[in-house]
């Protein structure tokens, strides 16, 4: 039995000049079991995002259905987590915040602060925690927003390109700290990558995209 399921994944994008519309994934299937780390590969613009915004159910498909344990999903949950390759983090929030704010609003975070401060000691910002984003360096925010969607052990994984910014050794430090992640609770990891050696590395699996020319219609 697969854990997730994409069926028949179509999406099309109305383009912004009206012209008709933008093919970004046609007929996609794609089976993953529990405790698979799935890399995905392929040229720019040939629907790598888009795959894991389906996914994360941050945008619908134009057509086909996605399954989680048998389940059509529905919009956003916790349950699947994304990190995107520009940090994201709440301006107006300090890092301890960040990392703490899904928790406050699911109401565990008295059951997970003891995580919160070992997540923030293992990123190395012990003495950032009190920071707001913008006193934080490009990586350091990386760091933040991968432990922020860490925190809520999502049963499903989504990285884009979450390292690609990162210099080589907070790089190579995060990659195993994913690792260690995704070993001690063999959830779903899917992660977006350029570098084919990073995707050898850490995945179970290699996924790779084709490259789409004259996909407008
Ligand atoms: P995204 O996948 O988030 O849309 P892009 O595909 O635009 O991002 O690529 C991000 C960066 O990686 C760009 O600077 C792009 O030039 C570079 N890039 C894209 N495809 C490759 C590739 N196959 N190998 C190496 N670098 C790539
Ligand atoms: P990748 O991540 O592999 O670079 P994307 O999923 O970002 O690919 O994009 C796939 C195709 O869909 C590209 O042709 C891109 O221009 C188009 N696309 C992506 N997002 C949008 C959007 N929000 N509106 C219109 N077209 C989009």
């Amino acid at each position: 039995n697969y854990t997730l399921q994409l069926k028949e994944i179509c999406k099309s994008y109305i383009r912004t000049d009206a012209q008709g519309v933008t093919v970004a994934l046609e007929n996609v299937n794609l089976n993953i079991k529990d405790g698979e780390f799935v890399t995905i590969v392929g040229p720019s613009g040939c629907g790598k995002s888009t795959l894991l915004r389906l996914v994360a159910g941050l945008i619908p498909p134009t057509k086909g259905s996605i399954l989680l344990n048998g389940k059509p999903i529905k919009g956003t949950s916790p349950n699947r987590g994304i990190v995107f390759q520009e940090p994201t983090l709440f301006p107006w929030l300090t890092v301890e915040d960040n990392v703490s704010f899904s928790l406050k609003v699911q109401g565990k975070y008295k059951e997970k602060k003891e995580e919160v401060d070992r997540l923030i000691n293992i990123i190395g910002l012990d003495e950032f925690r009190k920071s707001y984003p913008h006193q934080l360096s490009g990586g350091m925010a990386q760091r933040v927003a991968l432990i922020r969607t860490m925190i809520n052990e999502p049963e499903v994984f989504l990285l884009d390109e979450p390292l690609g910014a990162l210099d080589a050794f907070t790089r190579m430090n995060m990659q195993d700290e994913l690792l260690i992640m995704w070993k001690s609770n063999r959830h779903i990891m899917i992660m977006v990558t350029h570098d084919i050696d990073e995707a050898i590395y850490m995945s179970t699996r290699v996924v790779t995209m084709a490259p789409r020319p004259g996909k407008i219609k």
